[in-house]
């Protein structure tokens, strides 16, 4: 009877997805391997959940002989590219390699990767990260530490697929319930924030981030410095304290120009303002921190931990701010993140990317106790010709409620992707650059 019940392949297929099969799943799914051809990634799912179901026989028996034997990166809009990486046991990771408007060029790199990774046991992510970094000689930087950063968050999706439970709970367990996200507003020329707040907290959001200022000079004016205020001066008048921003200086402020404009934005007590100055110029937090109460982040366009060990070392930072899909992925972030508990920094991964990064960040967030805040990308104006959840099959276990985001519950990054939809994209990817911005006197600008 039960049987009968659930003769539903959609169920049932959910049901695997989800870990969850039972004797009765087992009964059904029997038939439905024999009698309607399963797939061999679901095959390997039931095979897996029947062994945890009656433990008959050893996981390891079964994934002992497991080799990594392809690895395919798809670039698709708005500014992303994918990696799935194939195993021949049918089980598939995906990841998220890129750095924004270089991505031809990550993917190059994930190329070269694959002679440490075709034919090796997708099970031994600390070896095979450690074959990518170090064995090359040369390593470090945001092209290497991204195509790793990718590959790592694949290989950690397979690792929780094969064994049925999300990433989280092989890092050790969820240490809070819920993640704070916070939501992007204005565009590269911050104008109009008021209505973009307004329309975003009729959705939930309490908590925003803008850009500080648009192209500033080395020294620049008393007016640009006025522009800037007045707009979080704006902010402030018509929310009071009823919803709290960060400023991002986004690397355009030079350190004389920081200095100023910390100190005029200070009554308007942002939660934080972001890369203040480059990441190069990183000797210049503590002196930043020392002139203002405002807490000062950074950490978008930093690739390691070995990056991050100067700034703990220096001081200055209050929140670092390592990007998944930049940094390494969840084994080097992991890391950064525990070296910052233990200089008392917030962690508050950077991420304007697409689900699979989004998915990658929310691991660490959920197993880091200093994890304060994740961004997303859900209407950023980097968003053109697609949105975080186009080429996302469980969009529902996405949903922002009240500005929080609950564990994802699926085995792996929690991520189901919609491949014919991502294919299809990317026969005709975007070719994504950043505006090159120019001063009134015609040299370059930072963006
Ligand atoms: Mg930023």
């Amino acid at each position: 009877m039960v049987i009968i019940n659930l003769f539903n392949v959609d169920i049932f297929r959910q049901r695997l997805r989800s870990g969850m099969v039972t004797d009765a799943d087992a009964e059904f799914g029997t038939v439905h391997v024999f009698h309607f051809h399963m797939g061999i990634h679901e095959l390997f799912i039931f095979a897996v959940q029947l062994i945890r179901l009656h433990s008959c026989w050893s996981l390891e028996h079964l994934t002992a002989s497991m080799k990594i034997t392809k690895l395919t990166t798809y670039r698709i809009a708005p500014r992303w590219m994918l990696l799935k990486i194939d195993t021949d046991a049918g089980i598939v990771g995906w990841g998220e390699p890129i750095i924004e408007g270089r991505a031809r060029t990550v993917e190059m790199a994930v190329q070269e990767m694959q002679p440490y990774l075709i034919g090796q046991d997708p099970a031994r992510i600390n070896d095979l990260w450690h074959a990518m970094y170090r064995g090359g000689f040369y390593r470090g930087g945001s092209i290497l530490m991204s195509a790793i950063a990718g590959i790592d968050q694949a290989l950690w999706d397979i690792k929780g697929k094969v064994h049925g439970v999300p990433v989280y709970q092989l890092l050790g367990g969820l240490v809070r319930d819920r993640m704070k996200t916070y939501s992007w507003v204005g565009g590269d020329r911050p104008s109009d924030v008021i209505a973009g707040i307004t329309s975003l907290r009729n959705a939930g959001f309490d908590t925003f981030k803008l850009n500080g200022t648009e192209e500033l000079g080395m020294i620049d004016s008393a007016m640009a410095i006025d522009a800037a205020v007045e707009r979080i001066a704006e902010i402030r008048a018509a929310f009071g304290s009823t919803i709290e921003f960060g400023i991002d200086f986004h690397g355009r402020v030079s350190a004389p120009m920081a200095k100023v404009l910390l100190r005029e934005l200070e009554p308007y007590r942002p939660l934080f303002v972001e890369e203040p100055v480059l990441a190069e110029q990183a000797e210049y937090y503590p002196r930043l921190a020392n002139s203002t109460s405002i807490p000062l982040a950074a950490g978008e366009r930093m690739y390691s931990r070995f990056d991050f060990k100067n700034v703990f070392h220096q001081g200055g930072l209050s929140i670092v701010q390592p990007d998944l899909s930049h940094a390494g992925g969840i084994t080097e972030c992991c890391k950064i993140a525990a070296m910052a508990e233990a200089y008392e920094i917030a962690l508050a991964p950077h991420c304007p990317l697409g689900p699979i990064a989004l998915a990658a960040c929310l691991q660490v967030d959920f197993v880091s106790h200093n994890a304060v805040l994740q961004e997303q990308s859900i209407g950023i104006h980097y968003n053109q010709g697609a949105e975080l959840l186009d080429y996302v099959i469980n969009r529902e276990d996405f949903k922002i409620t009240n500005g929080y985001i609950a564990p994802f519950p699926k085995p792996g990054l929690g991520v189901e992707i919609d491949e014919e939809r991502v294919i299809a994209a990317s026969l005709n990817p975007p070719d994504w650059r950043n505006p090159l911005w120019r001063h009134a006197d015609g040299s370059v600008a930072e963006w």
